[in-house]
This record gives structure tokens, C-alpha cells and sequence, in this order.
């Protein structure tokens, strides 16, 4: 140690010091504690240090004497950049108490610490200098101004980084707080909102600024130009929003986002910020931000981690954004579903044009038909092409795809009249090349008869919808309180009718004889299911069966109705009626149900009854499951033994050739045309069924028979069978037994006496 190397390093200083004198007044001194027991030691360190300026600062002394002092001082003074601790005062490790104190209770863990002891001998070992972060350790005779300054000086050094790494850690603090702001904020505009606020947050000014996002249209090629486009904006530049970058009257920030984008890259003006990030999914985004003065490196370095930062809040955003588009939207017809029409509606119906605005829900008729024989791929061309048609017919409608093949129109009431939407669907759709006529079912509801919500409004055009559907296909109808009333009758009585068919004492069987003309006998009975209410009153089949047959319902009361007629035949048998038959009503839906002849099996099986004595009665209405269908069915059934009517014949839509390969082995005319074979009727319908019928091969039925000019007309046209009040009303089962006794003999001699 020479006197020359203290002046050299005086030289150093002194010239940096000179060099920037006006900072060294602005910047605070350092703080710098003494801790020694011996007076000399302070006296001979601050003399040493005198006038010194270490990094452009000067430094202020603090002094204590005892290590309960030093911790004191440490106590109520949370800058102290470094302390000078003299290892050994009141006792042996003094010094290294304090340090365990400062570190583990006082946490002071940027502070810097210069041991100092009288001996060399006295030094702490290695191991509690490491573990306490020490910085340093000299002995008292090496306290030249030369040697402090160089120790000070690099504690100072290191004391400044780690106060600089504290300032960007809460920096980062700052960024993860900012960054889960935006967890909770939907959408892209509001995040970018966000951006604006965070970022002038982190830079301690107020927000003015904008954002800009360059996409690509997501339904145009990959080489159609970028969009730039004002997302968000903050401030004086509000009314940027939503405009194209270009267009923006403040040609610098429009180059400053431009330059960003194209060249991917942040920028840093002299007051303000233009920040570039990117999401994964290749979006780009960039960020003007008015900051009012340049921006130092350290907070450079931040803003770029906030960058990668957003970039990843970004793709949540966006993602989030693509799973909220695709709540709301239907991509295979392009076009709202039914959750962006309910919030539509519901939007609607709290609006004031209310009165105004109608919705109305339109059903492709027998659109499963048509994908179940063209195929899905030309069922979605169809749906499609139909979405694109309404677009053009309602461009000032709000149009969504509500259901499979149920599309709504939600706009001004007078233009969304049946006759309007009917309109739409004139002309055939032209489906690869092939002519496709489709007919629509369509219900109506005005907003102003909806009391409710949304989902109310979509439910009350379905009640119309489905009146409209009650009357067959291509009709239409309105909502209103009186169709809804009865809707809610009906599904009344559903329920009504589900609970008698689970406690089994509402409903019951009655049986309907029915005669063969040519041997005038008896030859078996139709089952006919009746609902006696609580009250007495009886609710006619014709009222409920339709309702259980629209829930399915009347599949377990088909199956219950079966095995109630087995029960009687079997019991009819066993008393002395050999021979007798039992006919059984079988709904269409019914025989729809894949299980529909391991049903049947298994109710024969069950009641033991050869299946020659049982015939299922089935509908015209059967011929909606298909031709094949049915027909293999039927085939499948008469190989059991069992038979096969057609009921209602003449009532439905079945052609002469459907009825040649059917194969059936009765025709049963319906009483609507039996009826008119009275005097003065004209008969003709069952004038031409019955040699029809026997033309096939099939027995021909006449039902609801009721006078004996029906009954005469019947025989002398050839008609094998009759049933009707003439002959016998439907009965339960004691009384049929008792009718058997007293009248079956005779009732066909005493309707028509020879
Ligand atoms: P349907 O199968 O055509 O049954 C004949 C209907 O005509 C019965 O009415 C019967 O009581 C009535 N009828 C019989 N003779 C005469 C007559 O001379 N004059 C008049 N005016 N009517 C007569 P019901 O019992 O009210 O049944 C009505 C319809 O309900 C039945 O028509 C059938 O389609 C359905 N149905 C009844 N029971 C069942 C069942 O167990 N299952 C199914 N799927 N449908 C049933
Ligand atoms: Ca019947
Ligand atoms: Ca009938």
C-alpha cells in the first residue's frame, strides 16, 4: 500500500465527480453504517472518507457503538446501503449476532456488509461469510482511504443492482397483476382496453393510447390482405376505434403501428411507445402509447417482458373468443343457433320496438326423410342452400338455426307473415343439379303476446308450430292464448295419463264383437282401451291416444292394452269359447320401436295364447316408416300366425300399390264410409273397397255399423265382416261374458230379419 496508488484512485474520482457535478446534487448520499465499540475506528473511517463521492453520490455516515444500536438504527432506517461491522464487541461474535439478525429478522437482504476484526485471527470462518452474504472482510489495519474506497465502492456497486433487480421484480409483480386482469376480461376489444391501461400503469402516466390488430378475414384466402384495424383506444384517441390503421388522421401513429406490425418489432419514441406482440395463433397486435418522456432501458426491458406477456393473454383471448363465436354460431349453415337467438330475443323483448317484432320458427317438413334417403351430405347442401335463401329473402331480419332443421326470423312482425316465408320456399332448391320442392311448417308468435323471456318467446312459436303441424304439412299458424291453453291441456293430461297408466285402476279394456255375414257367427272382438277418470268421467280415446302417441306413451299403453287382450282371449277360451279372436290397435309408433316383436313374442309367450287367435290392426299411417319396411314387418308378423288388419282403410294416403304389396289379411272400412251407404247416401268409396279387398285376398271389415240399411247394402256388395252398435257396443270383459251367454247367438238374426 503506497501513498501514490491513494492518489491515483483520487485522481479517478475526483475527475468523474467534476464531470458530472450537477447529478451529484440531485442524487442522495449513500447511507453508510459504522458499527464498532471503538471510537477510533468511526473517527479514522469518516476521516479517511471524507468529501469522497462514490458512483456519483456522496456518502452520509451513520454511527453505533454496540450491536443493540447498530440493530436500531437498522430498525428505522430501511436504506442503509452498507455497514462497516467490527466483529468483535460486547462479546466474541457480536458482529455475526447482528448479522443473523439482519438477515433472518429484519430481512434487510440488499443491505451490504464489510466485516472488519482487530486480528486476523479473529476473522469469522468461511462458511458463516458465505451464509450470511457477506461482502466483505478486512482487518482494521487495512483502513487506508485507498482500501475503503475500493470496498465501499464495491459494495455500493452491488447494494445499487440489487436495489435496481428489486425495482424490476415489482415491475413483474406488476406485469402478472396486470396480465390477470385480463383472465377476467372477455373479449378481444376489452383486453386490448386493458393493454392501454396496463401498459400507461407501468409507465406511470395516464392512458392515452390505441391499439391495432392486423388479421386475416378468416373466411377469405390466405393471401388476402391484412386488415389493420383499431381495436382499442384510450384517451384523446377514442374516436379511432374501430377504423381501418390507415385511415386514422395522425399519419405518425399510424406509421409508428404500421412499422410495428410489418416488421415485428417494438419501438421506443422520445414520448411515447409503440409495443409489438403476437399471438400463437399468428395474430398480430401493436400498441401506441403517449408516455411523455423517453423510456429508460430498465423499463424497456420490462415492457418487453409485459409484451410476451399479453402475447400469452392473447391467445387465451382468442381462444376464448373462438369457443364464444362457436357457442353462438352455427358453422355448417353459417348462420346464429338457437343460444345468439335466445340472447336475440331476449335483447328484443326488453327493447322498445318490442310490439313491433315478430319470430317465427319454420321445420322443413319430413326433413329426416330426406336425409334418410339422400344421404346426410345432401341433407347439409339442403340446409345450407336453405339459410343462404332466407339471408336474401330477410336481409334486415336476425336469422339463426334453431334446431336440426328449424330455422327462426326475428324482425319487424308484418314482414314475417306465412304467406312472406312461404314465398321462400316456391321455388325449388337446386341440390347437385337436382330440383329439390320443399314444404315448410310454420309457427308465429308476435313479441307482444310473449310474456317471459327469450326461451318463452322460442317455446310459444313452437306451440304454434306444432298446431300448424296438426293440420298436415306446408300450414302455418299464430300464437295464442287460447293454442297455448290448450298445449298446456295436453300436456295436462300427458302426465295425467302417464300416472294412470302406472297405478292401473283408471285404465281398463272393453272388447267389440265382431260378425262374419256368410256364416252369420260370431267370429271375435276388437280391444278398445277406455280412461275412466276419478270423477267417472270417461276421457275418449280419440282425445288421449293422440297425446300418448305424441310422447310415446303409447308404447307401454300399447303393450299393456296387448297383454289386457290376451289375458281375455285366454280366459274366453278356457270357458267355453273356443275359436274366438282378438284384434289389438297397434300405433305407427309403436311398431317404429326396434323392439316391437320381441315385445310381441314375449307377451304371446307370457299368456300362452297361440298367436293364430291374436291380429294386429295397423294404419294407413304405417306407410311413413317406408314401403320395405313395413312390408317386412307385416311378413313378420303373419309368420307368427298372427294376423293383420288395416284399420281406418280409405282414410289415409296409401296408394293400390302399396296396399298389392302389403299383403294384409283384412281390410277394415272405415266408418266414415260406411256411414254414407243409408238411403240416399251415394256409398261409392265402400262400394269400390270391398271387391278391391277381395280382389287382393284379404278379408274386408265394415266398421260402425249402426242401422240396417248399412247392413243390407254391406251383403249385397260382398263385404265378409261387420262390427258395429247395430250388433254390439264394446263391453268389458264380465259383460262380454255375459252378452256370450244371452245375445251373440242371435243379434245378427234380429238385426236383419229375412
Ligand atoms: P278404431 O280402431 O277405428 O276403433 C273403432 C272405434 O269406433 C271405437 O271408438 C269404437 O268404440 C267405435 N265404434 C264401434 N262401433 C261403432 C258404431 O257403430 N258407431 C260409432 N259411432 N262408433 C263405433 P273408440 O273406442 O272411441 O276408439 C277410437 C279410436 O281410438 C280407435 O279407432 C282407435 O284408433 C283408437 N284406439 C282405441 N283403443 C286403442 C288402443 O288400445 N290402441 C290404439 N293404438 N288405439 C286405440
Ligand atoms: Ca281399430
Ligand atoms: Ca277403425
Amino acid at each position: 500500500m503506497t501513498d501514490t496508488d491513494d492518489r491515483l484512485v483520487f485522481l479517478d474520482e475526483e475527475e468523474s465527480a467534476a464531470g458530472s457535478g450537477q447529478t451529484i446534487a440531485m442524487l442522495p448520499p449513500w447511507r453508510v453504517l459504522i458499527v464498532d465499540d471503538d471510537a477510533d475506528v468511526h473517527e479514522t473511517t469518516t476521516f479517511a472518507l471524507r468529501d469522497i463521492t462514490i458512483l456519483n453520490r456522496p456518502i452520509e455516515f451513520l454511527h453505533a457503538y454496540s450491536g443493540a444500536e447498530a440493530l436500531e438504527k437498522l430498525r428505522a432506517d430501511d436504506d442503509i446501503a452498507v455497514m462497516l461491522l467490527d466483529v468483535v464487541m460486547e462479546t466474541p461474535d457480536a458482529g455475526l449476532q447482528i448479522i443473523r439478525v439482519v438477515r433472518t429478522e429484519l430481512k434487510l437482504v440488499n443491505l451490504r456488509i464489510v466485516l472488519r476484526t482487530g486480528q486476523p485471527g479473529q476473522a469469522p470462518e468461511m462458511d458463516a461469510i458465505s451464509s450470511f452474504d457477506i461482502n466483505d472482510y478486512k482487518t482494521k489495519n487495512e483502513l487506508t482511504r485507498n482500501k475503503l474506497f475500493t470496498t465501499l465502492t464495491a459494495a455500493l456497486r452491488s447494494y445499487d443492482q440489487l436495489k435496481r433487480l428489486d425495482a424490476s421484480r415489482l415491475g413483474l409483480e406488476k406485469i402478472i397483476a396486470a396480465s390477470n386482469e385480463f383472465i377476467t376480461k372477455p373479449g378481444l376489444k376489452s383486453f386490448a382496453e386493458g393493454v392501454i391501461t396496463q401498459i400507461a400503469g407501468l409507465l406511470g402516466v395516464t392512458p392515452e393510447g390505441l391499439v391495432c390488430a392486423s388479421r386475416i378475414p378468416s373466411d377469405s384466402p390466405e393471401h388476402a390482405a391484412e386488415q389493420l384495424k383499431v381495436i382499442a383506444a384510450a384517451g384523446k384517441y377514442c374516436h379511432f376505434i374501430d377504423q381501418d390503421l390507415n385511415r386514422i388522421s395522425a399519419p405518425e401513429i399510424s406509421a409508428a403501428l404500421t412499422t410495428s406490425l410489418t416488421e415485428h418489432r417494438s419501438q421506443w419514441g422520445s414520448n411515447n411507445v409503440t409495443l409489438y406482440f403476437e399471438s400463437r395463433e399468428g395474430h398480430k397486435y401493436a400498441a401506441f402509447i403517449d408516455s411523455s418522456k423517453a423510456i429508460a432501458a430498465v423499463d424497456q426491458h420490462l415492457l418487453e417482458v409485459f409484451c410476451t406477456n399479453i402475447a400469452l393473454c392473447a391467445n387465451n383471448i382468442e381462444l376464448v373468443s373462438a369457443l364464444r363465436e362457436q357457442a353462438f354460431f352455427d358453422r355448417l349453415v353459417r348462420l346464429p343457433n338457437r343460444v345468439a337467438m335466445l340472447r336475440e330475443l331476449d335483447n328484443a323483448l326488453g327493447g322498445p320496438d318490442c310490439g313491433h317484432q315478430g319470430l317465427a320458427i319454420i321445420d322443413v317438413d319430413q326433413f329426416s326423410s330426406i336425409n334418410d334417403i339422400f344421404g346426410h351430405h345432401y341433407g347439409d347442401s339442403l340446409l345450407r342452400a336453405i339459410a343462404e335463401r332466407l339471408r336474401a329473402f330477410f336481409p334486415h331480419c336476425f336469422i339463426a338455426r334453431v334446431a336440426g332443421d328449424v330455422f327462426g326470423i326475428l324482425g319487424r312482425r308484418e314482414s314475417l307473415t306465412p304467406e312472406a316465408i312461404h314465398r321462400v320456399f316456391a321455388a325449388p332448391f337446386s341440390i347437385d343439379r337436382v330440383e329439390h320442392p320443399l314444404s315448410t311448417s310454420i309457427g308465429v308468435v308476435h313479441l307482444g303476446d310473449v310474456q317471459g323471456d327469450g326461451s318463452d318467446g322460442i317455446q310459444n312459436a313452437y306451440i304454434a308450430l306444432k298446431r300448424a303441424k296438426s293440420s298436415g304439412m306446408g300450414q302455418s299458424a299464430y300464437y295464442s292464448e287460447a293454442i297455448a291453453n290448450e298445449t298446456r291441456a295436453r300436456s295436462r293430461m300427458l302426465s295425467d295419463l302417464q300416472r294412470a297408466l302406472l297405478s292401473g285402476d283408471q285404465l281398463f279394456t272393453v272388447f267389440q264383437p265382431q260378425y262374419c255375414l256368410g256364416s252369420g257367427s260370431l267370429t271375435g272382438f276388437e280391444t278398445l282401451v277406455r280412461w275412466r277418470l276419478p270423477d267417472g268421467q270417461f276421457v275418449p280415446p280419440s282425445d288421449f291416444i293422440p297425446i300418448a302417441e305424441h310422447s310415446s306413451l303409447i308404447v307401454n299403453l300399447g303393450e299393456w292394452v296387448l297383454r289386457n287382450a290376451l289375458e281375455a282371449i285366454n280366459h274366453l277360451h278356457r270357458n267355453g269359447h273356443a275359436g274366438l279372436t282378438v284384434a289389438v290397435n297397434v300405433s305407427t309408433v309403436q311398431l317404429r320401436q326396434p323392439n316391437f316383436l320381441a315385445v310381441l313374442d314375449q307377451a304371446l309367450t307370457d299368456s300362452g295364447v297361440d298367436p293364430t287367435y291374436l291380429e294386429l290392426e295397423i294404419t294407413e299411417s304405417a306407410a311413413a316408416l317406408g314401403l320395405d319396411q313395413v312390408a317386412g314387418l307385416v311378413r313378420s308378423i303373419r309368420s307368427r300366425g298372427i294376423a293383420v288388419a288395416i284399420d281406418d282403410f280409405g282414410t289415409g294416403f296409401s296408394s293400390l300399390s302399396y296396399l298389392d304389396r302389403l299383403a294384409v289379411d283384412r281390410l277394415k272400412i272405415d266408418r266414415a264410409f260406411v256411414c254414407t251407404l243409408d238411403d240416399g247416401s251415394s256409398g261409392r268409396v265402400t262400394e269400390m273397397i270391398v271387391p278391391l279387398g277381395k280382389h287382393l285376398g284379404m278379408k274386408v271389415l265394415a266398421e260402425g255399423v249402426e242401422t240396417r240399411a248399412q247392413l243390407a247394402r254391406l251383403r249385397a256388395l260382398g263385404c265378409d265382416e261387420i262390427q258395429g252398435y247395430l250388433i254390439a257396443r264394446p263391453m268389458p270383459l264380465p259383460e262380454l261374458e255375459q252378452w256370450l251367454l244371452t245375445d251373440a247367438d242371435d243379434v245378427l238374426k234380429r238385426a236383419e230379419p229375412a
